[in-house]
Formats: C-alpha cells, structure tokens, sequence
C-alpha cells in the first residue's frame, strides 16, 4: 500500500474537520496516510488520530512552522523521506497556500479542489469541478508523486486503524516569510466552509436589516452558517468572509439554501456541488432554480419565519 502525507490542520489541539475529510480522501486513493501537525498543540491533536487510517503522524515545531516558505519546504522533505506517493491538504487558506509550494519543491503538477481520488495503475486518477462547477473534469497523473488540496465538506472521514506512531520534527530555520501573529475571530461563529448547513441571502432581502430572517433560520439549524451573494457584500450589507461564488468561498454544505439569490454563474461557481440546495425566490424564472433539488416560489418574507418556525418543532420533538 502506498503512503500519502496529509498535511494536519489543528486549533489548540482540536483536529479540523476538513483535515479529517483530506485523511478520508487519502483511504479513498487506496493509501495509507502520514499525517503531518505543526504548532502548539500538535501533540495533541496527533493523539486524537485513533481511528482516521493514519500509520504515523508528524509533529513539526520551531520558528519554521510559523512560515509559509519554510513549512512547504519540510514538507516536501517529508514526502520524498517517506517514499510518499502523494502530499494532500485541504483546500483552506492555509492549505492553499502550503500546497502550491510543496508542488513546486517537488516539481509536480497541483491538483486544486479535488473531489475524488482512486487508485490508477502506478499512480492515481482525480475528478475536480471545471468551468465554475459546470464540467467534472477526471485526469490521471503521471508525475512521481500526486500533489493536491481536497475539496471542504466532500470526502468521508475515514474510520479504522489504530493509534499511529507519533514523532517529532524542530525547524530551526524560520523561513523568509513569517506569520507574526494570528487573531481569532470576534464571535465563534462557524465557518461558511466548514458548516454542514449554509443559508446565504442575497438581494432580494431588500436591506440588511433583512438578513435577521436567515439569522434566524441558520441558529433553527444550530450547525449552519450564513452565506452573502457578493451583491449584498459589494452593498456593505454582509462581511467577505461570507461571500460564497467565484470571487468568494467555495463550499460544498451538505444543504445548501439560497433565499432572494438569482443564482448567477459566479455566484454558482461556489456552490453548485453542494449535496442538496433550496432556492426560496420570488421569480421563477431565476436561474438559481436550474441547479435547485427544491424550490419554493414565494416571498422570502413569509416563507423563511414560517421554515424557522417549523425546524425549530421538529428540533423540539427530537
Ligand atoms: C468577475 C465577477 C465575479 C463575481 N463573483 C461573485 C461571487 O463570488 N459571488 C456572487 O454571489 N456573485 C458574484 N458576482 C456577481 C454576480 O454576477 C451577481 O451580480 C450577484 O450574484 C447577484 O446577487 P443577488 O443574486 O443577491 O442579486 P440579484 O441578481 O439582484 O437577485 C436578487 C434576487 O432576489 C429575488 N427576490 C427579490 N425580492 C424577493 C423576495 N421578497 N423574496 C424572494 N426572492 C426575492 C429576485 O427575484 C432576484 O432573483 C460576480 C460578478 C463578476 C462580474
């Protein structure tokens, strides 16, 4: 079985659930994972990796990990000292920013945004969304070593295996870039990544006062976070960090609902292999219903309270 390195994401010795998902990818390529953690807290985190299908973790501390140049660099020292046949990462902002990097210290192509892997001869075969989303593209490798980011909320979790053998790594040289300093954000709001539920709203909310309704919808949910079309971001009325399309993020929720979004191409681009998406508009003429598994055609103003109303009775039965 061959062995691929995954780079670990990790938060005060917590694992990130897209870290999780780019194990899972690896056990889907048919190899076995070296799982590779940085800073404080990694030691941790490795601990808690009992059952993702990890052979052995690699714990990297010293002032390297704190830069991008110095920590892609180990890494793809990593990948060639364990005979690796591929390095992952998922595709978050930081693992977009390592990945790149290691592709060129090890002189192979990056595959971004995978969502699939299998197994292909002597190397591997990958799908990844073209064209905003609107072709799957499969490709084969023919380089050495698979180099890819892992595209958020798309692979299972791997489960199996046994604790792995944890070592440790310092990197003393401390690069020529730097992260002096990471602030955490004001409320502990959830990712519009990383949550299994997104409610985004968009123009035909009318003002920003008008988003209390996907506010309320999200926190029904309890799991969900709310996303922005970039017309009501480009408007002030919504942060970036929500913005969800091709000048956004990309995700990929498990359900995905759209209200007063006319669901333009780069608006799509972002969220159109998302699992299930519900489109609340107005027009049903919107093109935002072309890629719906549900729509409702109505006044988000009716029928986003009286959705709220109903998954908060179904929350309090169960
Ligand atoms: C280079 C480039 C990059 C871009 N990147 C992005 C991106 O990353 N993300 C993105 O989202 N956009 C992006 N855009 C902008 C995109 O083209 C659209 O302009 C934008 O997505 C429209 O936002 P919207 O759907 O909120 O607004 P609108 O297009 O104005 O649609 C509002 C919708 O609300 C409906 N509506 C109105 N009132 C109600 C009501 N009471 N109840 C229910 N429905 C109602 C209307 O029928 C309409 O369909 C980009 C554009 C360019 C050129």
């Amino acid at each position: 079985m061959s062995n691929i390195v995954v780079f670990v994401e990790q938060e005060g010795g917590n694992l990130r659930q897209a870290s999780l998902e780019a194990l899972g990818a690896a056990h889907q390529a048919g190899a076995t994972a070296v799982a590779v953690l940085c800073g404080d807290g990694a030691q941790a985190a490795a601990a808690k990796l009992t059952a993702q299908g990890v052979s052995a973790a690699i714990c990297l501390d010293g002032p390297g990990t704190h830069s991008p140049d110095a920590l892609s660099k180990a890494l793809a020292d990593i990948v060639q000292a364990q005979s690796a046949s591929g390095f992952l990462a998922p595709a978050t902002s930081r693992g977009r920013d390592l990945a790149p990097r290691v592709a060129a210290h090890l002189d192979c192509v990056l595959f971004s945004d995978v969502t699939g892997f299998a197994a292909n001869g002597g190397g591997f075969e990958v799908t990844r969304p073209w064209l905003a989303g609107k072709a799957i593209a499969t490709l084969t490798t023919s380089g050495a070593v698979l180099c890819a980011t892992t595209r958020l909320n798309t692979f299972p979790i791997a489960g199996g295996g046994a604790a792995p053998t944890v070592t440790s790594q310092t990197l003393n040289d401390a690069g020529k870039a730097r992260v002096t300093g990471v602030e955490a954000k004001g409320q502990a709001k959830l990712d519009v990544t990383e949550a299994p539920v997104v409610v985004s709203g968009g123009r035909g909310l009318k003002e920003p006062e008008g988003f209390q309704i996907i506010e309320d919808l999200a926190a029904a949910f309890g799991d969900a976070a709310v996303g922005a079309s970039r017309a009501v971001v480009d408007l002030g009325w919504r942060p970036h960090s929500e913005q969800v399309g091709q000048t956004g993020k990309t995700v990929a929720p498990k359900l995905y609902i759209a209200v007063g979004i006319s669901g333009a191409i780069q608006h799509l681009a972002g969220m159109r292999t998302s699992g299930t998406i519900v489109a609340i508009n107005k027009d049903p003429e919107a093109p935002i219903f072309k890629v719906a598994d549900y729509g409702i055609v109505g006044d988000a103003f009716e029928i986003v309270p009286a959705l709220t109303a109903e998954i908060k009775a179904i929350k309090a039965k169960h």
